[in-house]
């Protein structure tokens, strides 16, 4: 079987989603399963309603509400013409949990994160309600499921954690059986803690979802449908001659993705790797292209291209012992101590004889705190608004650092750069 899924942009309005049915019905005659994202920017409407709610500006996050109704609604119009009021119908029961919620942030003032991911999850409700309603419209077999009963998940509410033996069991129970029979319609980005609670695994977080289902499915590929042609060598908004990188490795694919490439989510590459199951990269604006494989593919095999990354949101943090004490193994025990407990994520990390200078996601929580914690011991410089360039496979004898480069490593043919954003 085959896992498929589309993000938010492809479906985006009523043509995306004829467009999305019409590449799932070319492949609807072999098991398949598909996640969807929320409609095109549902999520960060969502957010700002949740906001709007807390900031107790009940006409604006009721009006809020509106335009998402209205957005969900005009789509099912276009798509379902005569039974457009009982999908319609079927949205409702949805909205209004939704207004209930946002009822009760206005009238309590509390918001908790919990709470935060129980509304986070209507978009893809409801667009995966939207796209089966329309499969089946169109006369595909199709089964939903709802990912609240399979993705098993802790109480990590933003970004929960996977209990996997809970999920494998799940899906071999809920889901197996359907996907000889039907085309398995599910909703990426959501979960459920083993209280009942709706979690989400992250932003941007459907692409990890289908590597779960695909690991636990023991699927022969996953497709992920983009509005790009590909994993490419560089961002081709900023470099108009960046190229497509056809065959890339899973350790290829995990680097890039830790070191900024937005096209995959970092944490869908290990349940494949771990399975061997092999990763295209498509484009759903030309459903033939090619695009990139992802793959447990030998080194002769894989693109090799010089490849350039910028990972944005860093900051860089000097540390001095106070006494003039060499920065040894005890003292970078004692800042690592402070990071890995704070759940700071480094991404570089250059030691002297008397500093350490560490180049960490800027996340304003976690960076704060471990500022504080760690001058109680030592001088530190913290500087924010910074971004990290990584340029893989580089030929470095023709490369030059910036001068206005912060700081500049190299690891063979690889080399990072910290620079202002
Ligand atoms: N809809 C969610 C988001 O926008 C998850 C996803 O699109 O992958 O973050
Ligand atoms: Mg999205």
């Amino acid at each position: 079987m085959k896992v498929f899924k589309f993000g938010g942009a492809s479906v985006k309005d009523a043509e995306g989603i004829r467009n999305v049915a019409s590449i799932i019905r070319q492949y609807a005659h072999s098991p398949l399963l598909v996640v969807v994202s929320a409609m095109d920017k549902t999520t960060n409407a969502l957010e700002e309603l949740a906001n709007l709610a807390t900031c107790s500006q009940k006409a604006e996050a009721l009006a809020q509400l509106e335009r998402i109704r209205r957005f969900h609604y005009g789509i099912v119009e276009q798509l379902f013409a005569d039974q457009a009021g009982e999908v319609q119908v079927s949205l409702s029961v949805y909205l209004t949990e939704l207004e209930q919620i946002v009822q009760g942030i206005l009238l309590l003032r509390d918001f908790p994160d919990r709470v935060y991911d129980r509304i986070m999850a209507y978009g893809e409700l409801l667009s995966s309600v939207t796209l089966q309603r329309y499969l089946q419209y169109l006369g595909i077999a199709t089964q939903w499921i709802d990912s609240r009963n399979t993705i098993a998940t802790d109480a990590q509410y933003k970004s929960a954690n996977v209990l996997w033996a809970q999920t494998q069991e799940n899906i071999r129970q809920q889901v197996a059986p359907w996907v000889r029979h039907a085309v398995v319609v599910t909703q990426g980005f959501i979960g459920r803690t083993a209280e009942g609670h709706t979690t989400t695994l992250g932003r941007e977080g459907s692409d990890f979802t289908a590597s779960i289902y695909a690991h636990c499915l023991d699927a022969e590929a996953v497709s992920i449908w983009k509005d790009v042609p590909g994993v490419m060598n560089a961002d081709p908004k900023k470099f108009p001659d960046a190229v497509i990188l056809s065959r890339l490795s899973y350790e290829q694919a995990v680097e890039m993705t830790f070191y900024g490439a937005s096209v995959i989510h970092p944490k869908t590459i290990k349940p494949l790797r771990n399975k061997q199951i092999p990763l295209h990269v498509k484009c759903f604006l030309d459903a033939q292209a090619p695009g990139t494989t992802i793959s447990a593919f030998a080194e002769h095999e894989v693109d090799r291209l010089p490849t350039t990354l910028v990972k944005k949101q860093q900051a860089l943090i000097h540390i001095r012992p106070q006494d003039f004490s060499f920065m040894d193994e005890k003292m970078m025990r004692r800042v690592f101590n402070i990071t890995s407990s704070l759940a700071l994520q480094i991404n570089l990390i250059q030691s002297t004889a008397i500093s350490l200078t560490l180049c960490v996601d800027h996340k304003d929580g976690p960076l704060k705190e471990a500022v504080s914690k760690l001058e109680e011991n030592f001088s530190v410089q913290a500087t924010p608004g910074l971004a990290l360039k990584t340029i893989l496979n580089c030929d470095i004898t023709k490369l030059h650092a910036p001068t206005d480069a912060i700081l500049v490593q190299r690891d063979g043919g690889n080399i990072f750069m910290v620079i202002a954003a």
